[in-house]
């Protein structure tokens, strides 16, 4: 089973594990989303994690 997290714009980041998935929309905010970047804490994306 995988990691995932929907980000608002569609795009969704998999991963082994949290620290993966987590790494993975870190990664996609700072290309699309640099500002939401800023302000997103380790305990948002923990909490976005959904198992799929
Ligand atoms: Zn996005």
């Amino acid at each position: 089973m995988s990691r995932i997290i929907r980000c608002e714009c569609g795009y969704v980041a998999r991963g082994e594990s949290e620290g993966d998935v987590i790494r993975n929309i870190r990664g996609h905010m700072a290309t699309d989303h640099p500002a939401l970047l800023e302000k997103v804490t380790q305990e948002d994306l923990l909490a976005w994690i959904q198992i799929e």
